[in-house]
């Protein structure tokens, strides 16, 4: 199985994806644990350039379609075939959210970058943590403090990340489960836990 995390910055998904792992372990289910850009090698390298160098958008999705081929070859695909199961921190719906959505890239440019990089291929579940983008950033500010400019412009930019994540998952409701993110961790970790076992363990 291929379980993946999505959501703005700031959504609370790194300690639940910990909890989700030790519940699948304790289960005696062999998991692997990774993330997007990264998950390789390769594909570290390539988060740090994307992380870090100002690029043009469309290098920008390849880059990160890229690091996906290879996370794919080299770790995604060989567990799946293995029997265990891959829980990832993102994956093509953040490209979506964020280059498409978020930063304006054509959508049939995705479309044929998803379709030549994984053709019919998607994760079995998608847990999709959803929250204002003003409730993300004073979490991860942790003040109370009014925002400036900048950071309106940041939380307008989330917003319509927010939206092209919500817009994926209309569109495929039985992949996705949209996870209110504001609730308390241990909400979140049992709603998640029932998911999973309503899915795999009924
Ligand atoms: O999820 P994580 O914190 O590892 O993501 C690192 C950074 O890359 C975040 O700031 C996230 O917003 C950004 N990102 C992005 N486009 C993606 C995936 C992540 O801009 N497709």
């Amino acid at each position: 199985r291929f379980i993946t995390f999505e959501g703005i910055d700031g959504a609370g998904k790194s300690s639940q994806i910990a909890a989700l792992v030790a519940l699948l372990e304790a289960r005696g289910i062999a998991v692997e644990q990774t993330r997007e850009p990264g998950g390789t090698p390769l594909g570290e390298r390539l988060r740090d350039v994307l992380l870090h160098e100002p690029m043009h958008l469309e290098t920008e999705a390849m880059l990160m379609f890229a690091a996906r081929r290879e996370h794919l070859a080299a770790r995604i695909l060989p567990a799946l075939e293995a029997g265990r199961w891959v829980v990832s921190d993102r994956f093509s719906d953040a490209t979506y959210a964020y280059q498409v959505s978020g930063r304006g890239l054509a959508e049939d440019k995705f479309d044929a970058l998803e379709r030549w990089v994984h053709p019919g291929f998607q994760p079995d579940l998608t847990l999709l943590f959803d929250l204002a983008p003003a409730v993300a950033a004073a979490r991860v500010a942790g003040t109370g403090n009014a925002p400036d400019r900048f950071e309106r412009e940041r939380q307008d930019f989330f917003e319509r990340v927010r939206a092209g994540y919500l817009a994926r998952a209309a569109r495929a409701p039985e992949r996705f489960r949209v996870i209110d993110a504001t609730r308390p961790p241990e909400a979140i970790r049992a709603e998640i836990e029932a998911v999973v076992r309503e899915r795999w363990f009924a």
